[in-house]
């Protein structure tokens, strides 16, 4: 029997940052203010190795995704779509957001990202994020991953880390 060999990536890059406003809900009615951070990510994939290169991806390639996903939500207002005690309405060229009903702000929609997520926490981000390198890195036919790793920091030494086993 031979030993199945896994090798782990990581990535992290003074370019795979965000800088973006946000706010939480809390148990119960309590709601943050809106304020920003300039968040950091680093992210981890562990497999076997592609047989003719004898790597598990392409560093290259890895960056390039990141960059990307990082790229989209820079500089914009993070917003949780799946949040109940948040009412977010595309309406025309803005963003209305109310929180129980009571109308808070109204952003430029281009100004907005529009998150699949509960609540723009620092896990919930780090699970988005590697969702989405999950289904990119899929769709491009590497090998096959073993565990996906995404660390999100919103401030130094303050930081969630999301981590999905695939086998
Ligand atoms: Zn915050």
């Amino acid at each position: 029997m031979t030993a199945r060999k896994t090798f782990k990536v990581a990535v992290t890059k003074d370019s795979l940052v965000f800088a973006s406003a946000h706010f939480i809900t809390f148990p119960g009615h309590r709601c943050e203010t809106l304020h920003g951070h300039n968040y950091r990510t680093r992210v981890v994939v562990e497999g076997g190795l592609e047989p003719e290169a004898h790597y598990v991806v392409d560093f290259s390639e890895l960056k390039r995704l990141m960059k990307q996903l990082t790229d989209e939500i820079d500089h914009k207002v993070l917003l949780p779509l799946e949040n109940p005690k948040l009412q977010i309405r595309e309406e025309g060229d803005s963003v209305t957001v109310a929180v129980q009903e009571k109308p808070r702000y109204v952003f430029p929609r281009i100004d907005c990202a529009l998150l699949p997520i509960p609540n723009t926490t620092v896990e919930m981000l780090a699970q988005y994020l590697a969702g989405r390198v999950r289904r990119e890195l899929a769709s491009s036919g590497g090998v096959e991953l073993q565990a996906i790793e995404v660390e999100v920091e919103e401030n130094f030494g303050q930081s969630a880390t999301y981590r999905e086993s695939l086998v």
